[in-house]
């Protein structure tokens, strides 16, 4: 089949490249580069945040996990397995465990701890280098003959009258583009700083530090963050900037020390859940609002969305 992607983040190329693997066509419409999307803004970590329906999210993210650690094996991929402190607010083991393979998280030993937490579990996760990760996709696209346009579509239509399946992966986007009023902003503003030695992966998404975490990189260290809902002001707040550093130095002191190298911000696709299915008697799959979570549920979506096309074909 001649398939079109919409949409060059994360969540387009993903399931463009399995389309191939299963043998069809497929041509990627994009706005922007991938390198401008708010993919290219992300941590990455795989860390489901921000994102429903929390079961489809595990089975989703199972599957990501699992297709991340084969990535880890490539060291052009970007991607890494690494250990990741989360700071929890009580011995109750979260959700997202459950899209965890056995064995690959502990209790955080008491040592382990920043002062003044209790709790953390210690787990196994992939880890995603954004500027290695998105070029490694548009790599694997191109070598299965994909091509990628720059264009902005402004009606998914006439777009879709043109193949035999559209794939709306139009991230924030979506909202206007399909009248759907579920779609909100999550702003998220980070901090690039010059490497330290003494940092580690670590996060508090419920303590007195949240939302704090930080991603040590090959290029630099990642500070966050904010997730500030219905904001979408894109531009670097100092406020934000003095609070994360701030909170983020609470955790791991040496931070005190750090220099910033850039400040990003992105808008996160928020939506009431990620809406991951055909448009009842069309062509077209949506496949957006993955909110803080698109790199942890990208692989899992992307079988489900050749899934959907299977199953008209
Ligand atoms: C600060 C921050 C930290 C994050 N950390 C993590 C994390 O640790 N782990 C994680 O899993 N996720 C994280 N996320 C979330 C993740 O970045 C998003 O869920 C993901 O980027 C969404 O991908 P997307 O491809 O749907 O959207 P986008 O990256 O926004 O891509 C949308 C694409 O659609 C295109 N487009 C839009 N409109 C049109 C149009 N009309 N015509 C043609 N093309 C169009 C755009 O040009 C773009 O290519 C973070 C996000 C932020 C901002």
């Amino acid at each position: 089949m001649k398939i079109v992607v919409v949409g060059s983040g994360v969540i387009g190329p993903t399931p463009a490249i399995r389309l191939q693997e299963e043998g069809h066509e497929v041509q990627i419409f994009s706005k922007n580069l991938p390198e401008q999307t708010v993919s290219a803004v992300a941590g990455a970590i795989w860390m489901p945040f921000h994102v429903e329906p929390m079961r489809e999210v595990n089975r989703w993210s199972r599957i990501s996990y699992k297709k991340f650690e084969v990535l880890a094996a490539d060291e052009t991929s970007g991607v890494t397995m690494v250990e990741f402190l989360t700071l929890t607010a009580s011995r109750k083991l979260p959700e997202w465990l459950d899209a965890m393979p056995p064995g690959r998280f502990r209790p955080a030993r008491p040592e382990e701890l920043p002062s003044g937490y209790n709790f953390g579990l210690v787990a196994q996760v992939p880890m995603v280098e954004t500027p290695v990760y998105l070029p490694f996709l548009q790599k694997k696209f191109r070598e299965n003959n994909g091509k990628l346009v720059v264009h902005v579509v402004q009606n998914l239509n006439k777009m879709a009258a043109k193949a035999d399946e559209t794939i709306n992966c139009t991230g924030l986007a979506a909202g206007k583009l399909t009248g759907d009023s579920e779609v909100f902003p999550v702003r998220g503003q980070i901090l690039k700083v010059e490497n330290l030695s003494g940092l580690r992966y670590l996060s508090d998404d419920e303590g007195p530090n949240a939302l704090a975490y930080i991603f040590p990189r090959r290029d630099c260290t990642i500070l966050g963050g904010t997730a500030q809902v219905n904001n979408d002001d894109e531009s670097p707040s100092e406020v934000d900037s003095a609070e994360i550093l701030s909170r983020c130095t609470n955790l791991l002191p040496v931070l005190s020390k750090a220099v910033i190298k850039t400040i990003a911000v992105g808008l996160r696709p928020g939506r009431t859940t990620i809406r991951l299915e055909r448009e009842p008697f069309t062509n077209i799959i949506h496949n957006y609002g993955h909110g803080g979570a698109g790199y942890t549920v990208s692989w899992g979506c992307a079988e489900e969305v050749v899934r959907l096309v299977n199953e008209k074909s």
